[in-house]
């Protein structure tokens, strides 16, 4: 269950040397391309208050702009599908295909896809999907799941990335030559592309002014997913639509810099709608897929609302001190890292995913580097607050509550009234400083804590032997 095995994933996750010098040495990689851009004494607040502005305006106008981003892609010619769950979200995907008789799809880097978990629905099917984005093809050969949402096979190395191929593409030469491992994936798709029914994509922005889905990439895989085949699908969760066309450079800067280290991608595709009458190329039909999935619930909370912000550049997992230790893998759902810690526990509930927002030492790393300046220190703090008990804001987080003991909330509930309660206080501390000592080194329920911990030595006996043994003086 995706959280519920964090804890056992990176114990795991830490004894494996190879793992962790495969991150730390991509993580360096990714953090020394990311600050060469955002060079010291550089001034980015503006274009960060920019990029946030444009995100905290979409969400202060989600319902509206959702509904004028439907209307402008009608007009386009787009079929809009609203998906309130995974399964609906699948559902649609599968009636899409069905109609189409599509029995091979071809696939770009969609994050939302595998929140779906769509490959599996469609193999369920019949359908075969191949993964277009070179790293989402690499770990589709292993059946494995992404490790960072910007570079899902981040966790291999080139040597076990040439042995992976060697192994599972027919024919295949053995290399660890980077350029003829590409050639040989590009092979393999390239015939995939020219024969699909129909391609999947994912969307970074939709713009509600024009209609028009935006789609950053560096390998060319995702035009080729949504210009060859007859039918292109794009997928997307409600935040990702944005009012206005002008607002998307800044967003653009931001994302790339902040993702890749890169001033600007090699592709950004700006979709507006199917093969029109006369145009030589574009898919016959075009879809749009709008998920919901908990973010309705998240969007009504004005606190946790922050959380919708994320552009998804991964920059929080790349300087997260747990995640580069312990990797993507750790967290077993789909957003690892930050993002995931807030993300998951709202989405899969925190009984699935509450263990994640304890996942962290609290240094903030994450909230500094983020482009987009979402508070994730404090939501972290917020949700772990909902996984002790439910009401601690004015929506209810699915499962809130349910990481309480009994025992524990009677602890705290205690805890409570005697430090709101003058009188309780007063003969508290009157009975400690008489009565301490007779605790016992470990309490029940209270065993994680007591276990680690030396209690406190109380008492004048104690300062008598620390003056004797010359600690402290003048007494
Ligand atoms: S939370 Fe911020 S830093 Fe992390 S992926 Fe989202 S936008 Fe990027």
């Amino acid at each position: 269950m995706p959280g519920a095995d964090f804890r056992a994933n990176s114990i795991k996750a830490l004894a494996d040397p190879q793992l962790r010098a495969n991150f730390r040495r991509a993580m360096d990689g990714l953090m020394s391309r990311r600050a060469a851009l955002f060079a010291e004494g550089q001034d980015w607040a503006p274009l960060r208050a920019l990029g946030a502005a444009a995100k905290l305006n979409a969400l202060a106008n989600l319902p509206a702009l959702l509904e004028q981003l439907e209307a402008k892609l009608v007009g386009l010619g787009v079929q809009v599908h609203w998906a309130g769950t995974i399964e609906e979200g699948n559902a649609i995907v599968k009636s899409i295909l069905a109609r189409r008789g599509a029995k091979l799809v071809v696939k770009g880097k969609s994050m939302v896809s595998e929140e779906m978990h769509l490959n599996h629905a469609l193999e369920a099917e019949g359908i075969e999907v191949l993964e277009a984005d070179l790293g989402e093809y690499i770990i589709q050969l292993d059946h494995e799941t992404p490790s960072h949402i910007i570079m899902p096979a981040i966790h291999k190395n080139k040597k076990q990335i040439a042995k992976l191929m060697f192994e599972k593409i027919k024919n295949a030469q053995y290399s660890e030559d980077v350029d003829a491992l590409t050639a040989l994936a590009r092979t393999v798709l390239r015939e995939k592309f020219e024969t699909a029914h129909a391609g999947i994509s994912g969307v970074n922005f939709a713009v509600a002014e024009t209609g028009t889905l935006v789609l950053v990439e560096n390998e060319g895989n995702g035009r080729m997913c949504t210009t060859v085949p007859p039918v292109h699908i794009a997928i997307m969760g409600l935040e990702k639509v944005v009012e206005r066309l002008d607002q998307v450079p800044a967003l653009l800067n931001l994302l790339t810099r902040s993702a890749t280290g890169q001033p600007v991608t090699t592709y950004i595709n700006m979709i507006t709608g199917p093969r029109r009458p006369g145009e030589k190329d574009g898919p016959e039909e075009m879809h749009l897929v709008i998920l919901d999935n908990g973010r309705s619930r998240i969007f009504a909370d004005p606190e946790l609302r922050d959380t919708l912000r994320c552009i998804r550049c991964g920059a929080c997992m790349n300087h997260c001190p747990v995640y580069v230790r312990v990797g993507g893998h750790a967290y077993s759902g789909v957003y690892p890292g930050p993002i995931g810690k807030i993300l998951l526990p709202q989405t899969l509930g925190i009984a699935a995913a509450g263990d994640l927002p304890h996942a962290s030492a609290l240094c903030e790393a994450c909230t500094e580097i983020c482009p987009v300046g979402i508070p994730i220190g404090d939501l972290l703090v917020r949700l772990r607050r909902e996984g002790a008990r439910a009401g601690s804001g004015p929506i209810p987080v699915k499962g809130a509550g349910s990481r309480a003991t009994l025992l524990e909330s009677l602890i705290w509930r205690g805890w409570r009234a005697v430090y709101t309660t003058p009188a309780l206080n007063r003969w508290m501390l009157w009975a400690v400083t008489r009565f301490g000592r007779l605790l016992p080194a470990s309490m029940p329920g209270l065993a994680r804590w007591t276990s680690v911990r030396a209690k406190p030595v109380f008492g004048r006996r104690s300062l008598h032997e620390l003056a004797a043994r010359g600690g402290i003086r003048g007494e």
